[in-house]
């Protein structure tokens, strides 16, 4: 074989397996960490089930959070194939002709900084700068997410892409990868824009500020979003967040989400924050026990 030949699948090797560095990686939903709370908290809400019908154990609370029956499906299988696939897109094209968040970072203080001039001498604390930021940023990335899921929904060009998503008819924590290679690339660019104008602005604004904390690692918010059961969002298991679910989107609200049922169309298009459904009246709050739900796309059409 060619030292070309070789090259390339090397390459392509490492590119298929870079999902794997999410597992070390926290700001990634497949960070250890957010699997095992997820896992913890999945199991407290089967206990806490099993407790109720006076039937409790540990045992079988793993084995149906584990069953075979759930996870080992031609739909997990799908979700795999798209998670490998799209991370070969996303490194391998996507990055290299979008750019980085580092770059677009970098381009944003830059071009403030040359069409504005010298930012202000602002005498902020830096811990103020970094709630600050990890603030703003969360508030735009979650809108952001918002507005383009729903967007998605309503355009019927972009609804073709993401019923690719709502195909699932299994829901485990993998389906977050279940996306249209298209759609993956229009989350890139959102990504790319907000995370650019908002960490571009604050390293403009405050950039002497910034020695003691890295722009790219503070988002306080996201990993408390992530470590309260993210994963579950794609799940079997109906965790509802009780009287906040007024205020944030929880695992069973998503669920709602995927439902089949005509009552349950179009809800629920928020990422963490509810009051974004709250305003475009797309709210349904999940309720404690989990209604009898079919996911896929058979039946499904969105307006
Ligand atoms: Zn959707
Ligand atoms: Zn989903």
């Amino acid at each position: 074989m060619s030292d070309m030949a070789q090259g390339i699948i090397g390459q392509l090797g490492e590119w298929l397996i870079a999902p794997l560095g999410n597992v070390l990686d926290a700001a990634s939903r497949m960070y250890w960490l957010f699997w095992l709370s997820a896992i913890a908290l999945a199991l407290a809400v089967v206990l806490i089930a099993q407790w109720r019908e006076k039937k409790c154990s540990v045992t079988r609370a793993f084995a149906s959070l584990f069953s075979p029956h759930h996870w080992w499906r031609r739909s997990t299988l799908i979700d795999l194939g798209f998670m490998l696939g799209n991370s070969v897109l996303r490194l391998a094209v996507v990055i290299p002709l979008l750019g980085s968040h580092l770059l677009a970072t970098l381009w944003v203080a830059r071009t403030l900084q040359s069409n504005l001039g010298n930012a202000p001498e602002l005498a902020v604390p830096g811990v103020w700068v970094a709630a600050l930021y990890t603030f703003c940023f969360f508030v735009a990335e979650d809108f952001s997410r918002f507005f383009l899921h729903r967007t998605m929904h309503k355009v019927p060009a972009l609804w073709r892409l993401h019923k690719v998503h709502h195909s699932a008819r299994r829901l485990t924590p993998l389906t977050l990868f279940r996306v249209h290679p298209l759609e993956m690339c229009l989350y890139y660019g959102r990504g790319l824009v907000v995370f650019g104008t908002v960490s571009g602005s604050f390293v403009y604004l405050f950039g002497s500020q910034l020695s003691g904390w890295d722009v790219l690692g503070v988002d306080a918010l996201g990993f408390a979003f992530n470590f309260f059961g993210a994963n579950l969002r794609h799940s079997h298991v109906w965790l509802s967040f009780g009287p906040l679910e007024r205020w944030f989107i929880s695992p069973a609200g998503h669920q709602l989400h995927h439902s089949r049922l005509p009552a349950h169309r179009d809800k629920n298009f928020g990422t963490c924050l509810s009051l974004w459904d709250r305003l475009a009246g797309s709210h349904l709050p999940a309720g404690a026990r989990r209604p009898r739900l079919a996911f896929g796309l058979s039946g499904v059409r969105s307006s």
